[in-house]
């Protein structure tokens, strides 16, 4: 067993306190991976503030996770001693069904095995990366290639390939027209892929506030939601539009910007159920869709992608005792754009 540090909370209204964690035993296809590098995603605070309903205390949150490798297990071959690496939102899966299979692995019908609050295959409670170790199956360590700094990489584990993983799928590129809804955390990386996939892209923000950085991420225009005329100018002109927001949104006045075929895909997680007109549907024989994350091959592509555009998130290094207050500013939208621990405060 490897004793690691670590940062966790113990109850849903606790602060995060200082704590050490048991890590298995390496077997024979495991990585030991000290952890440089922990994005903040705004499910930790969900999964520590018990916002879902499911936490299982003391929890260690954190699946965007930038490492070096420090030990390996006899039989693996995909990382040495040395390497790079990152760990994103599940650490096991079956392995043997149908979305296993065709590396969706996100989508396992046996469940894949979230990097925390899960239990993992040896009965355990998994526990994250607000930690200076963590030992994870080969299959689910990705590499992080050259050039990609650790820090700017941890956030692409969560929020990159949740950007990444609908773009590609919905064929972002020259000649489409994709609109990203919210310049957070997430849509600030949408925006940059987006554009590094060649397609014309337009952020949806609430206000003109974030304007400046948007344009320098790549979109080509940029409108805020709280003016009513934007949606009427922009009825009917995308092809995709993916929205980032967590909150309840008029999913029908969206819908309209789309155009024949298009496509709106969900990524946040609205507490209350999308209500959307059949009319919003029928009309240019549009689509509302949703997805989640991405399998280990399409994160690695993503990872590959983003050090050949020269892509990372912007980010706000913290202590780990600052946790709380990052916390608190994730909640209020004060963060450009994602709060990344360094763990060598831990
Ligand atoms: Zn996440
Ligand atoms: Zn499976």
């Amino acid at each position: 067993m490897v004793t690691a540090a670590a940062y966790a909370v113990t109850s849903a209204d606790s602060r995060f306190e200082k704590t050490t964690v048991q890590r298995r035993e390496l077997g024979p296809l495991d990585v030991l991976i000290e952890i440089k590098f922990a994005g903040i995603c705004h499910s930790d605070i969900h999964t520590a503030r018990n916002e879902w309903g499911s936490t299982h205390y003391p929890v260690v949150p954190g699946h965007e996770i930038a490492g070096v490798v420090s030990a390996v297990g006899s039989e693996v071959t995909k990382h040495r001693v040395g390497d790079r690496v990152g760990v994103g939102c599940f650490v096991d899966s079956c392995g043997e069904c149908d979305a296993c299979r065709a590396d969706e692995e996100q989508y396992c019908v046996n469940r894949a095995t979230g990097t925390y609050n899960a239990t993992g295959r040896d009965g355990e409670w998994t526990q994250g990366g607000y930690s200076t170790h963590i030992v994870v199956t080969e299959h689910f360590v990705l590499s992080i290639p050259d050039g990609l700094e650790l820090d700017v990489a941890a956030p692409l584990l969560c929020a990159g390939i949740t950007l990444y993983s609908p773009l590609a799928h919905w064929g972002a590129g020259p000649g489409k027209k994709v609109a990203v809804i919210g310049m957070g955390g997430l849509g600030h990386v949408g925006v940059k892929i987006a554009h590094a996939m060649g397609a014309d892209v337009t952020v949806l923000s609430q206000s003109l506030g974030k304007k400046d950085d948007g344009l320098k991420f790549g979109a080509g225009h940029y409108y805020a939601t709280s003016d009513p005329g934007t949606f009427a100018q922009l009825r009917g002109q995308f092809d995709l539009i993916v929205n980032t927001v967590s909150v309840n949104l008029d999913i029908d006045a969206y819908m309209s910007m789309l155009a024949i075929n298009g496509t709106l895909v969900e990524l946040g997680l609205p507490e209350k159920p999308i209500e959307v007109r059949a009319f919003s549907l029928a009309a240019n024989r549009r689509s509302l869709a949703g997805s989640m994350v991405g399998g280990i091959a399409q994160t690695q592509e993503m990872l590959n992608f983003c050090a050949e555009h020269g892509i990372g998130a912007e980010i706000e290094v913290i202590s780990a005792d600052q946790i709380d207050g990052a916390y608190d500013r994730v909640v209020g939208s004060d963060v450009r754009y994602r709060f990344v621990i360094d763990t060598a405060t831990i």
